[in-house]
């Protein structure tokens, strides 16, 4: 699948690479932003910039917190520089999505909208089943590793409706990685 480089997105450098580790699961997140109008690959590399931002400048981080990003166009963007080399050698990074030391060692996937009670595009959704499909199988995990933001720290994230959709997509994810395997 595609996913965007930090480089492809004109991330800033960050001020320190991340240790690599080893996942145990996937944390499914939502920027909890509104989502923009403009459909292009440009808006969504503009999210990715703006997040890396305000977890850089704000929260005074190393870097994008998250490791993935799935805009509500589908486009796929690398969070944390260095989460897609660590996915192809089927290792994490340490990041910083969770505020939990375990699900920090995981990857983090930041899906552009908010959640609490309105459905994600089609489009968002089909490549969200995608990624962690290739998680799983490039980590060897079990699709029950998916996980939400909310069950590592009280937090509405990520969302209601997505919290509750987190079933469906284990069982999509486990019937790409039967027909793969
Ligand atoms: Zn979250």
């Amino acid at each position: 699948m595609k996913i965007y480089r930090t480089a492809e997105w004109q991330a800033r450098p960050p001020r320190a690479y991340a240790r690599r580790s080893t996942p145990t699961l996937i944390v499914i997140h939502h920027t909890a932003t509104k989502p923009g109008k403009d459909l292009s690959l440009e808006a969504a590399a503009g999210l990715a910039r703006a997040i890396q931002r305000h977890h850089m400048d704000a929260n005074g981080w190393d870097d994008s917190g998250h490791n993935f990003l799935v805009s509500v166009q589908g486009y796929v963007l690398e969070g944390r520089h260095g989460s897609l080399e660590a996915l192809e050698a089927g290792e994490s990074i340490i990041s910083a999505h969770s505020g939990n030391a375990a699900a920090n060692a995981s990857f983090g996937i930041e899906n552009e909208g908010c959640y609490g009670d309105c459905p994600m595009p089609d489009e968002q959704w089909r490549s969200l089943v995608e990624l962690c499909t290739f998680i799983c199988l490039k980590q060897g995990l079990a699709p029950d590793c998916i996980k939400g933001h909310r069950d590592f720290r009280a937090t509405e994230c990520p969302g209601d409706w997505l919290y509750a959709k987190l079933p469906e997509l284990r069982k999509a994810v486990a019937i790409n990685l039967e027909k793969i395997q």
